[in-house]
């Protein structure tokens, strides 16, 4: 399966991307910096340096199979370039992301743009926040 996604987008079939693919395929979090799939790879028993991973996501990502993002205050996060357009809403105490499409936000930029003369080619909604209802692993410390 990854093998295939590779050969499609033009990527020569070596260890470290079919690795660092499934695991870009199968974490539960979608949106992953280079280091916590270093970390994950470690955790499987894999050894791919650090060094390798960043070069890896970025021929991925030229290669238009993932996306990076500079949240706020973050590191730079991938993910899986999916083809359906979403926003981002980021925890600014522990680095959550959670993703949303709202239809009237939607909505609301078309209308905006069209009012100013513009056809939206793409945009992107980033919102800051600080996750509640006691899940957010660094409010406690940061709090107190
Ligand atoms: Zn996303
Ligand atoms: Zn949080």
């Amino acid at each position: 399966m990854e093998t295939q996604e590779l050969k499609k987008a033009g990527l020569k079939i070596t260890l470290p991307r079919v690795k660092i693919l499934q695991i870009l395929e199968t974490a539960e979090e979608h949106h992953m910096s280079a280091e916590t799939i270093y970390r994950q790879l470690l955790a499987a028993g894999e050894e791919i340096g650090l060094a390798t991973v960043y070069r890896v996501l970025t021929q991925f990502e030229a290669a238009g199979l993932v996306s990076r993002h500079h949240f706020e205050g973050n590191q730079a996060v991938f993910e899986l370039e999916r083809g359906r357009h979403h926003d981002h809403i980021v925890c600014v105490k522990c680095g959550r992301v959670d993703e949303f499409v709202d239809p009237i936000i939607e909505e609301r930029q078309k209308a905006i743009a069209d009012k100013l003369g513009y056809t939206i080619q793409d945009h992107a909604l980033i919102i800051y926040g600080e996750c509640s209802q006691g899940v957010c692993p660094k409010k406690q410390p940061m709090d107190s």
